[in-house]
């Protein structure tokens, strides 16, 4: 038997469910904020990933699902949704009738990483980005509406962890202290991150080895070095969060994975999922779409992982499964045309139906109905053809009725209408 590849994983009918009520939370939620919905490649030139995540990073270095195609082309499944939306806002000039753009989307990511409890190689995000806007409202914003989601899901054991990252001119300084520093406790740390000492010394700062972490503990922090602006702007970013109300730890190691990272950076981090602690993460990029080739416009924006969300909400997947309104047992080779054409307009009506097509005793339809939980069952068999008139069953009050044939449609569209 041919089985799937490892860190692949199917979501199946029972988890689904869940996977469906967080994606209609995030979408209405994200609409209600002005965002809109984009859907990019799963497949990209590797280049753009290369030139937009950065080359020292654990994502370019070592996870990427790269290869030639057919054509001899390098092209890449994506790792992760922002460089595909801004090269997709640069391509479409969707700055042009006006540079402030919301957009998100939800989908699959690949990364070829160790697989473990919330760290898989395909995985899902849900992705949302503002363009073309400078002021920290703006990631205020979109942390404000991370806490919101996470709330109504009612994730556990949640803490929203913020930093910031400074900008080109104050990061040298602080790059330079972080170096001397690292030179101290060069012998400590990994071998990634010997190398990544002087190329890329942000990096160790986002190292996961246990050993590096430690090393790190007297590490200088970035907010002391940050300028006049870059301090306004984080200043003004926890003024916003603290008048909405929304609870924040301000953690001077937050650097995350990628380069193209400015000022804001945040995380939502969970207890829940052992080291697999980050839950979202985000962050300003205003350099990024300039480098990747458009004008020079700000942006900032998250990314939830939807596999570690889907473990620590607190619904329950059974909570959402579809019941039929009816299940029609037909007994008889005789009333089974009949039952089949009320099944057909049943389900085009907006009545949830099921029926077994098969000849099945009473007794082996009923279980049937039990296990599906249906709402009715509705009955129809030789003597129901005699009288036309099939008996309708609540299966809750355990009632039963003669419903006349021709009035079965409309006595279960009435019966099993939802609230709106
Ligand atoms: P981590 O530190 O856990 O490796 P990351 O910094 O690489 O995460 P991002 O690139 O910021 O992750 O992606 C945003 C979110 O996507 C993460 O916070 C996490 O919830 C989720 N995520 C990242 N990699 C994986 C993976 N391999 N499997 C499942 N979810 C993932
Ligand atoms: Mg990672």
């Amino acid at each position: 038997m041919i089985q799937l590849i490892r860190g692949f994983k199917d979501i199946l009918p029972g988890e689904v469910e869940l996977w469906q009520k967080i994606e209609q939370e995030a979408r209405s939620l994200f609409e209600n904020f002005g965002f809109r919905e984009i859907r990019i490649p799963i497949m990209e030139k590797t280049e753009l990933f290369k030139r937009s995540i950065g080359e020292d990073t654990d994502i370019v270095e070592k996870e990427m699902y790269t290869f030639a195609d057919r054509g001899g082309d390098m092209v890449t499944l994506r790792p992760e949704a922002t460089a595909s939306i801004v090269r997709a806002y640069i391509q479409h000039k969707l700055y042009a009738p006006d540079p402030v753009q919301r957009l998100f989307m939800i989908g699959p990511m690949f990364r070829r990483e160790r697989p473990q409890k919330g760290r898989y190689r395909q995985f899902y995000q849900i992705d949302a980005e503002i363009f073309g806007v400078a002021s920290p409202l703006a990631d205020a914003q979109l942390i404000f509406m991370l806490v919101t989601l996470l709330g109504r899901l009612q994730a556990k054991n949640v803490e929203a962890h913020v930093n910031s990252l400074g900008c080109p001119a104050c990061r040298p300084g602080f790059r330079d202290a972080l170096q001397g520093m690292l030179a101290h406790v060069s012998d400590k740390l990994c071998e990634d991150c010997r190398r990544r000492r002087d190329r890329n010394p942000l990096r160790v700062l986002d190292c996961k080895v246990p050993g590096c972490r430690e090393a790190l503990t007297g590490a200088p922090s970035i907010i002391d070095y940050l300028c006049g602006d870059c301090r306004r702007d984080f200043d003004e970013l926890q003024a916003a969060l603290t008048a909405l109300g929304v609870s924040y730890i301000v953690d001077k190691r937050l650097v995350r994975g990628l380069d193209y990272y400015t000022r804001a950076t945040f995380e939502i981090q969970t207890g829940e999922l052992g080291a697999q602690s980050a839950v979202a993460g985000g962050g300003r990029y205003d350099r990024l779409v300039k480098e990747l080739g458009g004008p020079d416009l700000p942006a900032t924006g998250f990314a939830i992982g939807f596999d570690r969300l889907a473990e620590i909400v607190g619904l329950q997947a059974g909570d959402y499964q579809p019941r039929p309104d009816v299940f029609i047992a037909a007994l008889g080779s005789r009333s089974r045309p009949l039952a089949f054409e009320w099944c057909c307009r049943l389900g085009r009506e907006g009545v949830r139906v099921e029926m077994e097509f098969g000849e099945k005793s009473l007794k082996s339809l009923m279980k049937s109905a039990d296990r599906l939980k249906a709402d009715h069952v509705l009955m129809i068999g030789d003597q129901e053809l005699e009288k036309q008139a099939a008996v309708l069953r609540n299966m809750q009050t355990k009632e039963q009725t003669a419903v006349p044939f021709d009035r079965v449609v409309d006595t279960l569209k009435t019966a099993s209408r939802r609230p709106s």
